[in-house]
């Protein structure tokens, strides 16, 4: 599927120049717009270039739309970089969840609604992949902006300033969204948008449990740092991304450190705690092992420790 130019009723992306092993076929940019509006938002501008922006205005004043809000799902680089030229290109104000990358008074916070140009979107903290991340509810099209937090194909990294355990959390909460179909397609930061947005989302709960399974086995095998284990997990890594490799077994060793693990459960099958008649503790963690491709699985580049498949483009 292509990605520039795909898109819901209200949403169209514009790729970005930047491929790369991180950022997959380039960053997605997103043109929100409601047709007969003179106006449209802008999620995630990509990079600093020019030639990017620049379609990016014109894709919103092709239809005679004037750029009026623009929103950052997080503020890494290959999404917000680009943020201060198109503001400057558009007179938009530029909104995020850290004040560091806004231009303007008003930020993005838990709960608030964005109402513009005729368009609803619905902010979710949903942090992890950094502490900052938000996803982007449009609720007309039952559709989520989903940043970094899930991506169109692979997985993702956890950052140096994300965390393993709010990550998980963010996935669980985006898994109730998808299960009572508030959300029936995800329009993600890299990649392909996602129409299976449940099964998505099993496949990356199961990824975690097994990279975790992974992990607690290097060490029970004595690895005692992240370079240890990356060097026995991540062995086929391309070694221009093991710095990534590394911030994500960080990120798995904090969470295991903490000892706020997660019973994990098989696909279908009790958990420990509800096998004893324990109060319900809302748990989705799958065990390793029991990992299984979910019904649109995503193909092409996966993670460094899918063993056996296509090399991979992130060291998730
Ligand atoms: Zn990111």
């Amino acid at each position: 599927m292509a990605i520039d130019g795909s898109g819901t009723a209200l949403s169209t992306c514009v790729l970005a120049p930047n491929p790369s092993p991180m950022t997959l076929e380039g960053t997605n940019t997103w043109v929100i717009a409601a047709p007969g509006s003179s106006f449209a938002m802008v999620v995630d501008p990509g990079p600093e270039d020019e030639g990017h922006l620049r379609r990016v205005v014109d894709r919103a004043a092709g239809t005679g739309r004037r750029v009026a809000q623009i929103l950052l799902t997080h503020g890494h680089s290959d999404h917000s970089a680009g943020a201060r030229r198109l503001a400057a290109l558009t007179g938009a104000p530029v909104r995020a969840a850290d004040p560091a990358y806004r231009l303007g008074s008003e930020g993005l916070t838990d709960g608030d609604v964005v109402l513009a140009a005729g368009c609803e979107l619905r902010v979710i903290t949903t942090p992890g992949h950094s502490a900052d991340s938000l996803s982007l509810l449009l609720p007309e099209d039952g559709a989520l902006l989903t940043g970094d937090t899930v991506l169109g194909r692979g997985t993702t990294v956890i950052g140096a300033d994300g965390s393993l355990a709010d990550y998980l959390r963010s996935l669980d909460a985006m898994k109730v969204l998808a299960e009572n179909a508030s959300v029936r397609v995800l329009l993600p930061g890299h990649g392909p948008l996602v129409p299976d947005p449940s099964s998505m989302l099993d496949f990356y709960i199961e990824h975690r449990a097994e990279r975790l399974a992974e992990v607690r086995a290097a060490l029970a095998a004595g690895d005692t740092t992240a370079q240890q284990i990356v060097a026995r997990v991540y062995h086929d890594v391309d070694p221009g991304v093991r710095p990534f490799a590394e911030l994500s077994v960080q990120a798995q060793l904090d969470y295991l450190a903490t000892g706020s693990e997660r019973e994990p459960s098989l696909p279908g099958r009790p958990r420990a705690d509800d096998r004893a008649g324990a109060p319900a503790r809302r748990t989705t963690g799958r065990a390793c092992g029991g990992a299984r491709r979910p019904r649109s699985a995503p193909t092409g580049p996966r993670c460094a420790a899918s063993r056996g498949r296509q090399s991979p483009p992130a060291p998730c």
